[in-house]
């Protein structure tokens, strides 16, 4: 057991000292701008490594989780940065497999031995949100979504360009990715989220594995008709995942573990939000580890949208550090074009000709620049109430 921790602590070292190579990177981003209510070591832009692990501490012992929104375009990146910056908050940005196929293009051949659009697309959306979240003047913390064991040449496409960022720049491209298991039988499950933590730990690239089945359809995945059984972890469930990862020498991870959460917004009756679930498993790893922390695991919390508030604040007091919200922006999306042309129908119906006359040009209704907008202003608006739901507001300082 000494033997290991020393391991790990050599490890830890021989990464700090790479990291040290690669300082001016680092020290310069954001200008060395702090947050008032933040650790030091989260700057604005993307926030990897050791400033990942301080941040998600920093929510956890302040009673906040921080918004993970889908992404699938430079707009709605943009959207999110923006959302960011207005109510003060560390954000999440994250790219599923079709997000980021969408990000490369839909024509962009995309091979299932290869995946390459997606890879193509996750790396094209991770060096915009780099460039731009520094800009900001924000952390965000750069993740991808479910990878299913059949998506995993996905993943691997991703870990490479990390590592080949991490060369350059001491840090990985992406702060984290998920791997979703949750399919496969367990053990499977535990040794293969094993495997890729050790190769992420090297890079210090945090792993989010999932643990349970979230419900309901979410990027062609339909969960919508599995029992009731597996839509809730067992505290020992969690338990096993949690040794197996910790003993990777410097590893990070979170578990989505499931408690009844669904994808999607569907009428409430179906299935019982129990976030007591996460409570119970962090007593009974907290007895196990017999340490003095109370919420040793760091939750994240899949298919928050349409969640009772109550809920939702109860799942944050467990340990919930994180929150998928994806539908209820891609609604608000919508909202905001819905809205515009429902106000401007008469003005959007022919580029020449609107009720000011027949020879009026209508350029400026129609200009993607003018309705897209209404779409980032729509979903910047619901950001901002998802920031407060998770009591994130201002949490820069
Ligand atoms: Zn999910």
């Amino acid at each position: 057991m000494l033997r290991a921790i020393l391991c790990a602590a050599v490890a830890f070292a021989a990464v700090d000292a790479a990291t040290l190579l690669h300082a001016p990177t680092l020290r310069m981003r954001g200008g060395g701008k702090h947050f008032p209510n933040l650790p030091d070591s989260v700057k604005p832009g993307v926030v990897t490594g050791q400033a990942l692990k301080d941040l998600l501490q920093t929510a956890k012992d302040k009673g906040f989780a921080i918004p993970a929104v889908n992404c699938v375009s430079s707009s709605s990146v943009n959207q999110v940065l923006e959302a960011a910056k207005k109510y003060n908050c560390p954000v999440m940005i994250q790219f599923s497999n079709g997000g980021a196929q969408f990000y490369a293009g839909k024509a962009l051949d995309n091979p299932k031995e290869t995946l390459k659009a997606c890879v193509l697309g996750s790396i094209a959306g991770a060096h915009h949100v780099r460039l731009m979240a520094e800009h900001y003047g924000v952390p965000v913390v750069l993740h991808s979504d479910h990878c299913a064991k059949k998506l995993l040449p996905w993943f691997d496409g991703m870990l490479d360009a990390d590592e080949k960022y991490f060369k350059e720049h001491g840090e990985p491209l992406f702060s984290s990715h998920m791997i979703d298991l949750s399919e496969e039988p367990l053990q499977e499950n535990i040794d293969l989220c094993v495997k890729y933590m050790n190769r992420m730990a090297k890079i210090n690239c945090l792993l989010e594995m999932e643990l349970g089945i979230t419900g309901g359809e979410e990027d062609g995945v339909n969960n919508e008709n599995v029992d009731n059984a597996s839509l809730y972890s067992q505290p020992d469930e969690v338990w096993q995942v949690y040794k197996a990862l910790a003993a990777v020498p410097n590893s990070m991870f979170t578990i989505a573990a499931a408690f009844g959460n669904v994808h999607g917004v569907y009428k409430p009756g179906n299935v019982q939000l129990r976030p007591d679930i996460l409570g119970n498993a962090q007593k009974y790893i907290k007895e196990q580890l017999k340490c003095k922390e109370d919420k040793p695991v760091n939750f994240v919390f899949h298919g928050g949208s349409g969640s009772e508030k109550d809920k939702i604040d109860t799942a944050v007091n467990h340990g919930v550090i994180k929150m998928n919200i994806d539908t209820d922006i891609q609604w608000a999306c919508w909202d905001g074009i819905r809205k515009f042309e429902k106000e401007k129908h008469d003005y959007l119906q022919g580029q020449i000709g609107n009720p000011e006359g027949a020879d009026k040009p209508n350029k400026k209704f129609y200009d993607p620049r003018v309705w897209l907008r209404k779409a980032e202003e729509s979903a910047v608006e619901r950001l901002g109430e998802a920031f407060k739901d998770l009591h994130c507001v201002n949490a820069l300082g």
